[in-house]
């Protein structure tokens, strides 16, 4: 049962303001090193993939260069993958199984599809394990013209020249227990709204795009990752997280609507994983296998079905 405790920061009732963010952002601090984990993975990537520094972030902690990996043979009458990972910096899996993908699977996929990995959208949120970028906003509400996130505008304008041609587009989350102690709580306070509790669902799900459904396509990534990990169960309600369950751990938003970075293409088949990393029952190996595995079905899915699938 989660208390309902009043966050540290701010009024209840009263939308912070630039003081509130500046104590936020006060007490953040440096929990692990971008340079290390990501740039290190990444330059030793660089003997087999293109790597495109696409931006860089300058905040008072330091500087983040943004980096993507493409294929070597890229062949533009191909059609193109995208994999974004750590949109969400503290969701761990995300970074490490995009990373993973390229080093172990991309291989694979060579001549048949292009492919462009971002693995660590929001590399300051990667070092403080935190949701928001350093101006308390959202990357992940924010992937729309005019952008308040620095980060999503970075990998929208990344995106621009090739958008049209994306087939598939993997977006790699997590759900965390630290979502209901920390992210849902400042989030509330932020607004100035009430905090309503919700149960952190154990197990893997997907998000599909309701405007743009593709139950085939979700249940693939379901039915690979299914091999590696549990699924989340519907809750009480027949919910996850408070939608619907349209299909064993398959749930959709307006991806676009909601400024979500799974809506920065008009990809035929798009998806958000949403790993479960403080399950009893799943090792942080296997939730970085559990991304892996949703990409390589989601590629396999987009290539067996090609663009003219419909739900
Ligand atoms: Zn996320």
């Amino acid at each position: 049962m989660t208390t309902q405790a009043s966050y540290p920061i701010g009024t209840p009732g009263h939308p912070w303001g630039a003081a509130e963010v500046a104590d936020w952002l006060s007490r953040q601090t440096r929990r692990r090193s971008y340079a290390d984990d990501v740039l290190g993975m990444i330059e030793a990537l660089r003997a087999r993939f293109d790597v495109v520094q696409y931006g860089e972030l300058d905040y008072p902690s330091g500087r983040y260069p943004l980096f993507a990996l493409k294929s070597r043979d890229w062949r533009d009458e191909l059609p193109i993958a995208l994999v974004t990972g750590g949109v969400h910096g503290y969701e761990t899996s995300g970074v490490h199984g995009a990373l993973q993908f390229l080093d172990r699977h991309a291989s694979a996929y060579a001549g048949r599809i292009n492919l462009i990995v971002a693995p660590c959208v929001s590399p300051w949120a990667y070092e403080m394990i935190q949701r928001w970028n350093p101006d308390a906003v959202d990357p992940n509400r924010s992937f729309r013209d005019d952008s308040p996130a620095r980060e999503s505008a970075a990998l929208m304008r990344l995106v621009a020249p090739f958008r049209d041609r994306v087939l598939v587009h993997v977006d790699l989350h997590e759900t965390t227990d630290s979502d209901e102690s920390e992210f849902r709580p400042a989030l509330a306070a932020r607004d100035g709204v009430a905090y309503v509790p919700d149960a952190v669902p154990d197990g893997f799900y997907t998000v599909d795009d309701s405007v743009h459904p593709q139950p085939g396509f979700q249940q693939a990534i379901i039915d690979a990752v299914a091999k590696v990990t549990h699924i989340a169960p519907a809750d009480a309600d027949g919910q996850i997280i408070g939608s619907p369950v349209l299909a064993p751990g398959v749930i959709a938003y307006p991806v676009k609507e909601l400024g979500l970075c799974a809506g920065i293409t008009d990809a035929t088949y798009k998806t958000t994983t949403e790993v479960y990393p403080d399950s009893p029952r799943a090792t942080a190996e296997q939730c970085n296998a559990a991304q892996v595995a949703a990409v390589c079905a989601a590629i396999d899915f987009a290539l067996a079905h090609g663009a003219g699938a419909s739900a």
